[in-house]
This record gives C-alpha cells, structure tokens and sequence, in this order.
C-alpha cells in the first residue's frame, strides 16, 4: 500500500479557527498513527481575501499547538508550506489539459447575464445554475476573443445524467444527482484557479491519499470525483469530520463562542489542553479516558472511533481540562 498522506488546506481569511485546529489534529494523528505524512498547504487563490498576517497566525498557531507538517518549498520557515498562490502555471496548465480534452470550456457570459439566468430560473422555480450558453461556441470564434482580450473564466463540464457516488469512511454511501451539480468555474478572471481545480490537481501532486476535512465539503466533492475521473487519477478517500458546535448544536460562531486560537493563547489556556480538548470532542479513547496527550491520541488511534454525533464547544470543559496540565 502507498503511503498516508494527509493535508490541511487553510485559506488565510481571518483569525486562526479552532475549527482548523481540530482539522488539523485529525489529519495528523491518523497520518502520523499509520507511519505517514502530515502536510499543509495555504489556499491563497482569493487574492482579495487572503492576508499575509492570517497566515502568519494560521502558522504560529500550529506551531505553538505542536501540530507540526512536513515538507514544502523552503518559505517560512524549515517546513515552510505550500502556497497555492505560488502554484499559477500548475493550474492553468491542467485547465488547459481539461479545455483540450473537451471537460472544460472558456465562459464569456457577463455578471449582468448569469444574474438574469439565475432570476429566470428562480422565476421557474428551478435551479440548474450555470445554463450552458458558451458550451458549444466556435474554438476559433473563442480564440479570436480571447486574443481581443475579452474577459473570461473557464468552466468545467459535468455529467448530464445519472448520479455521483461518494464512498466516505465515515459514512454510508453518499449519493447525489449530477443534475444538482453546477458547471463551476475552474479558473477566474484574473487566472488564478478555484478551490475546486486548484485542490484536486494539489491533492494529486502531493500524493494525498486520505482527505478529512469538515463536513460542510460532502457537497462539493462530486465537482471533485468529476474532476479526478477527467483526469485519470485515483479518487482519494474521503473521510468527512463532524463540524464543532456551539450549545445549541448550531454550526460553531463567534457570536456564541471565541473562534479564535489566539483567544485561548492569550487566556492562559496550555496548548496540550486546547489539543486534549479538540482530541475529546471528536474522538474517545478505548478505555473512556478523557486527559491524553496528542502522543497517547496516536498510539491509540482508529478512524473508526470518530464520533459522528456533532461535537459540542463546552467552553467548562476546556477550563476543567486546562487545570489537569
Ligand atoms: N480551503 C478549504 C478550507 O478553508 C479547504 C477545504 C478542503 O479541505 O478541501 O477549509
Ligand atoms: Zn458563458
């Protein structure tokens, strides 16, 4: 069997979650747990979002929470990571792959265009998104504009009928209709790529073998078979987390709860306890113990011990924990 590989894939847009923390433990136990590789990769494709500072802090507070990666160009550090936003010629040569192959197509349609479509279908009571209006278009017309500098962005292509089947660790199977499914864009605008393409080509590259990332995901991951299956690659497994919650069982937000590590850090709160508590919320040890260490959460360590039933932020038990190191 080839190697685990696991990643994080952060977008540097704010303070450093909890949420990303959590991600990340998981990601590294399982890897580490099974003799392989944690990576992490910055997805830095919103430029308009994207801060230096947020990384920064994203970085200090792994660092500081002891959940070290592996590998990457030589930025920021040792083990600096991977920076999407270092990547362009990667994505816009697999984009063009896709265009040449007939998965993909340039998109000319205006903002003012795909709001009347969405207005039309919303009209209809329907919603198909993107209607296929620059599918077909002449490849030397497309040239020609393209050459003249009109704007566009490229779409991919999915399948008309039948359904996409997601097989998650966790889960039974997932299925979902592609019909649900837009035609979402590949590559922007201003060149650089989306989440979608950017991740799938990454992900691939970096030989990840196992993607657990949140649960808020499972939507997206028929654009992503689809685009593996383009390819010619193997599809990874999927293990999707359960999302933390606030009391309420609400998604966890700022307004009910501090998000933010750097809040914990300058609480007072230890990293080892911050990390037993992410550990405790998705996870039990086989014998119930509630105080472990990240080496002891390894050496114990099976997927099949993740707990399913929306993990609560029980701000007591963070404090209650804290005090035991
Ligand atoms: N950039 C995404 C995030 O911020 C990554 C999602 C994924 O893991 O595929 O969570
Ligand atoms: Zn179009």
């Amino acid at each position: 069997m080839s190697k685990i590989r696991t990643r994080i894939a952060p977008s540097p847009t704010g303070d450093p979650h909890v949420g990303t923390a959590y991600i990340a433990l998981f990601n590294k136990v399982f890897a580490e747990s099974q003799g392989g590789e944690f990576i992490l990769r910055i997805e830095d494709t919103d430029q308009a979002r994207s801060t230096a500072e947020s990384e920064q802090a994203i970085l200090d507070s792994l660092r500081w929470l002891g959940l070290n990666w592996v590998e990457g160009p030589d930025v920021g550090g040792p083990h600096g990571p991977y920076r999407q936003s270092e990547r362009r010629d990667i994505y816009q040569k697999y984009a063009q792959q896709l265009i040449d192959q007939g998965h993909a197509f340039h998109c000319f349609c205006t903002a003012e265009r795909l709001d009347e479509v969405r207005e039309q279908q919303r009209a209809a009571g329907e919603d198909i998104g993107y209607d296929g209006h620059c599918m077909h278009l002449d490849p030397s017309d497309v040239a020609k504009r393209i050459a003249a500098g009109e704007e566009h962005v490229v779409r991919m292509k999915v399948p008309q009928e039948g359904v996409c089947t997601i097989h998650d660790e966790l889960r039974d199977t997932v299925e979902i209709d592609w019909k649900q499914i837009d035609m979402q864009v590949l590559m922007k605008s201003d060149g650089l790529p989306t989440y979608h393409l950017a991740s799938v080509v990454d992900d691939h590259l970096m030989e990840i073998s196992h993607i657990m990332r949140g649960e808020e995901w499972i939507s997206s991951t028929p654009k992503q078979i689809a685009l593996y299956q383009y390819f010619g690659w193997d599809v990874p497994t999927y293990v999707h987390l359960p999302l933390l919650r606030n009391a309420d069982k609400s998604k966890l937000s700022k307004r009910k709860n501090p998000t933010s590590v750097t809040y914990y850090r300058e609480l007072g709160i230890l990293p080892e306890a911050l990390l037993n508590f992410l550990g405790m919320m998705g996870w039990t040890m086989p014998d119930g113990e509630e105080v472990f260490s990240l080496e002891q959460m390894k050496a114990k360590f099976s997927v099949e011990r993740i707990s399913l039933g929306g993990p609560v932020f029980d701000q007591e038990k963070l404090n209650w924990l804290n005090g035991k190191y």
